[in-house]
């Protein structure tokens, strides 16, 4: 007998993965340049070349400084470099020992979500439009995903659904901003409001409601936007943070999650949070890129081709009449759909080797997502496709 549930979810890859497979291969058959790919929210921008030297300079000391095992929670020097690059940053104290270092934001996400899953009542909220996995990993530690739906015209939040949502087993809202899919930044009032309902509710229930803040496109913002840090308005969360998508190294798999040393019970719920990354077997991140980032932790990241394609985009596309927020972070963008399907789009887009994920994944049927972290001359090619998309479609 096998776990039938493990199966479903290794025997069906993700919307996502299965049309970035798809344009693999149709760039073998009609050529790199006949497909605009905007499947995949992988940066299309190299990793600095601090990253690179440092790696170097690493390899050349003895082996068994680099390659061994690390503390389960992380090297000393990383962790105190991230308790100083957040205290420098921001206007909080963090401190080493607040530090747990992950296989990026998907193992720091679990792992807070596995210690955050009290008993089989738990509840967790997920604001849409959301990162599809979320749904997989409350599950899979034992708790119900409730999706509060999105405010399709702005990408705040919905209070009113929100406040509708939460109950006695809410134990945390992950928040995600910047967001995939919508590129929005939560502005400082949303933010205030969020803390103000939360504080309130907690009181009511008499027990802590978290929040889960995922935040792997923290610096990816454009123009100057200020991205509110969420532990300084509220002081019950508990940050997931990953350096895939800021130094463009998804594939090293490096993250933290950050318990702020003013959370309730901040010194159980940083255990539990060890606690559930052993568990899944989550100790010791990559060693070598461990010391790697510790040395860059206040590298910052390169974002001009980024800006230049979320300008071509939302210009082009918002002339052609698609309805999007403009994203002010990340390097998504979330367009409603002519014929409010997105499955339907995105199959009319796919004929014409466009490639755009569905928005249903992420709580939105009518929307598709664009991941824009492609070479710019993919979104100058693109735009005459989306024009005639718009033609085709009826309206
Ligand atoms: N959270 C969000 C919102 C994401 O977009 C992603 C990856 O795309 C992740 C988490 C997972 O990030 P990582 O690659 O660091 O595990």
């Amino acid at each position: 007998m096998i776990n039938e549930k493990a199966y479903g979810l290794g025997s069906k890859r993700s919307a996502i993965r299965e049309l970035f497979e798809y344009g693999r291969k149709r760039v073998s058959v009609v050529g790199k340049e006949n497909v605009c790919d905007f499947s995949l929210g992988n940066p299309s921008v190299p990793a600095p070349q601090a990253l690179k030297e440092t790696y170097l300079k690493l390899l050349e000391l003895p082996p068994l400084e680099t390659h061994g095992y690390t503390s389960a929670a992380g090297c000393d020097e990383l962790r105190a470099a991230l308790a100083r690059n957040i205290t420098d940053t921001f206007n909080t104290e963090a401190r080493p020992q607040d530090f747990y270092v992950t296989c990026g934001a998907a193992a720091a996400l679990t792992s807070a979500l596995g210690a955050l899953t009290a008993d089989e009542n738990t509840e967790f909220i997920a604001l849409a439009p959301f990162f599809p996995e979320y749904r997989c990993f409350a599950e899979t530690s034992g708790a119900k995903l409730r999706v509060v739906d999105a405010d399709e015209k702005q990408f705040q939040i919905d209070f009113e659904k929100l406040e509708n949502a939460i109950n006695i087993n809410t134990q945390a809202v992950i928040v995600n901003s910047p967001n995939n899919p919508s590129g929005v930044v939560y502005t400082e009032s949303t933010v205030k409001r969020l803390a103000k309902l939360l504080a309130s509710r907690s009181k009511e229930y008499g027990k802590p409601i978290y929040i889960i803040s995922d935040e792997p496109y923290r610096e990816l913002v454009y123009g100057g936007v200020k991205v509110p840090f969420i532990p300084e308005y509220y002081a019950n969360t508990v940050v997931c943070y990953s350096y895939s998508k800021k130094l463009s190294i998804p594939g090293e798999r490096i993250g933290y999650v950050y318990v702020p040393q003013d959370a309730e019970d901040s010194r159980r719920l940083f255990d539990a949070v060890a606690g559930a990354a052993r568990a899944y077997g989550y100790v010791c991140a990559p060693s070598l890129v461990q010391r790697v980032i510790a040395a860059c932790v206040d590298v910052p990241p390169d974002l001009t081709v980024y800006e230049t394609n979320r300008d071509i985009l939302y210009k082009g596309l918002t002339e052609l009449g698609y309805f999007c927020a403009k994203p002010d972070g990340a390097f998504y963008l979330f367009v409603k759909t002519p014929e409010n399907d997105g499955e339907a789009f995105c199959e009319r887009a796919k004929q014409k080797d466009l490639l755009v994920v569905p928005g249903a994944g992420f709580g939105c049927p009518g929307f598709v997502r664009i991941s824009y972290c492609v070479d710019t001359d993919v979104c100058i090619r693109s735009l005459p496709i989306f024009k005639e998309l718009m033609k085709n479609s009826g309206k």
